[in-house]
């Protein structure tokens, strides 16, 4: 049973660069929990590994996680600044010999390795050369400035053991671990240490994260012990792998979610399809808003194989929000996103306005895949000079021949000239009802779109029409029209 009052989980990246595909999943999963049982989702950034991790990095994370919507209660807490209390802790276990100090010098151990792996041994622990000096030894030559490393003690025999929400009991011998640093000469915690302290000190009870954590999982755990609390919860989630079922990685293209934002997926498709990548609802359902997902999210119904990851699916998803978007919060997001991102959209002055973006944005119905596709179906309808481009017009010419075609436009211009109601409907049923050149709706449509768009794809055309208006229509057609009128 899930205690609901007091359920506190966590995310807990190393800033090492932008947030990816796997990060992302591992925080959607810890944010649904903590919500849907009412509880706590805490932001810890574990940037104690100076050589690897960056504060450009650290943003990066922040803000792709707010772009995704999730929210943090508590943090971002900084590993690096918690210093102090890791080694507060490194010295309690010190003071109850359940640490100690190590002074070897990396030569040694190197040295050590090496005999042990020419032996053929594969497990190479340490050999606790260190373990037989007396405390006192050990404090003395600590302050007398001689470099050292603390490492814990792991208590001989016995079995460390789990119980995952996804893999079930887990069991470890404590004879395979060996005497691992919790403090490095430096001062540092080493991550296994710095999380289990974080996690007791944060009051987590529920940790998700990636399998590969597995193998970190017993050493936390003896230091819990060792610490005489209680361990958090599990739940190894399966990775995310690529088509070719290897982790997913760079090389399977694109895996941060600042590239997903920049392409043009909206967050809500790629929350939706984050939490099918090792989880399901039941087996059927797909579609989920964030609501929905801490609704109906449950530990019980993690994946235990690994989920792959298809970017043909996350299009369909982005394709499924886009449409069922409000239309206000749709027009809102686009504008945004072609003003940030698309930065040869063009836009004549007066049409640069929300209102006006808003009645496009409304007729583009489910064409989009992508916030980006506004630009191809809709460029259009932001500018007054369109260039009808060569090869429509040698296609119209082909097609219709030029006189035919210059004459129908001219028609449809004065028939549309003649509508008293520019409504889309009106507007069909009346160039349906005309005769125009013996030519057939679709062909009449083609010419119609043609003229409008100067190009083959658009919105609905009557809809096209009755937003750009009688005054761009007619001199839209006209144009064409004249163009077809002047070729031989
Ligand atoms: N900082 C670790 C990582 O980014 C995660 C630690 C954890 O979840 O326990 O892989």
């Amino acid at each position: 049973m899930i205690d609901e009052k007091r359920v506190v989980t966590r995310f807990a990246p190393s800033p090492t660069g932008f947030l990816h595909i796997g990060g992302a999943r591992t925080a959607l999963f810890n944010y649904l929990f903590a919500k849907k049982y009412g509880g706590k989702f805490i932001l810890r950034i574990e940037d104690t590994d100076t050589a690897r991790n960056s504060a450009e990095a650290s943003e990066a994370i922040l803000t792709s996680l707010r772009w995704l919507g999730l929210d943090w209660d508590e943090g971002p807490f900084y590993q690096s600044q918690r210093t102090a209390q890791y080694n507060r802790y490194a010295q309690k276990l010190l003071s109850e010999g359940k640490a100690y100090r190590c002074f070897c010098a990396g030569e040694r151990l190197e040295a050590l390795r090496e005999e042990k792996r020419a032996g053929g041994e594969s497990h190479i622990a340490y050999d606790r050369a260190c373990l037989g000096i007396s405390p006192e030894k050990s404090l003395k030559r600590s302050e007398s400035g001689e470099k050292y490393v603390v490492r814990f003690k792991m208590p001989a025999g016995g079995t460390l053991s789990f119980n995952d929400m996804v893999h079930g009991a887990v069991n470890f011998q404590n004879d395979v671990l060996d005497d691992f640093i919790i403090i490095k000469s430096d001062a540092m915690p080493t991550y296994n240490f710095a999380v289990a302290i974080d996690d007791h000190e944060m009051n987590v009870t529920h940790v998700i994260r990636g399998d590969d954590h597995i193998s970190n999982t017993p050493k936390q755990l003896a230091i819990f012990n060792a610490l005489g609390v209680e361990a958090p919860v599990y739940a190894h989630v399966p990775m995310i792998l690529g088509g070719d079922k290897t982790k997913l990685s760079k090389r399977h293209g694109a895996t941060s979610l600042t590239y997903y934002e920049e392409a043009g997926y909206v967050k809500e498709a790629l929350v939706n399809y984050l939490a099918l990548l090792g989880w399901a609802f039941d087996g059927k359902t797909e579609f989920f808003t964030m609501d929905d997902l801490i609704e109906k999210f449950s530990e019980k119904k993690f994946g235990r194989t690994p989920a792959v990851f298809d970017i043909k699916k996350l299009e369909f998803f982005n394709q499924s929000h886009l449409k069922t978007m409000p239309s206000e919060t749709k027009a809102g997001l686009l504008y945004n996103y072609v003003k940030k991102y698309m930065p040869d959209f063009r836009f004549d002055e007066k049409y640069d306005n929300m209102d006006y973006f808003r009645s496009v944005t409304d007729i583009l119905g489910d064409r989009l895949k992508l916030a980006g596709d506004v630009k191809a179906y809709a460029q259009f309808m932001f500018i007054d000079d369109i260039e009808y481009p060569q090869d429509l017009i040698d296609k119209i010419i082909k097609d219709y021949g030029a006189p035919v075609a210059a004459r129908a436009l001219g028609l449809i211009a004065d028939i549309a000239a003649s509508a008293t109601d520019y409504s889309p409907a009106a507007l069909e049923s009346l160039l349906r009802n005309s005769a125009i050149e013996n030519l057939n709706f679709s062909k009449i449509a083609f010419l119609l779109r043609s003229s409008l768009a100067a190009q083959t794809v658009s919105p609905g055309i009557f809809e096209v029409m009755s937003v750009l208006g009688r005054k761009r229509c007619d001199a839209r057609i006209k144009k064409l029209s004249d163009i077809l009128r002047k070729q031989n």
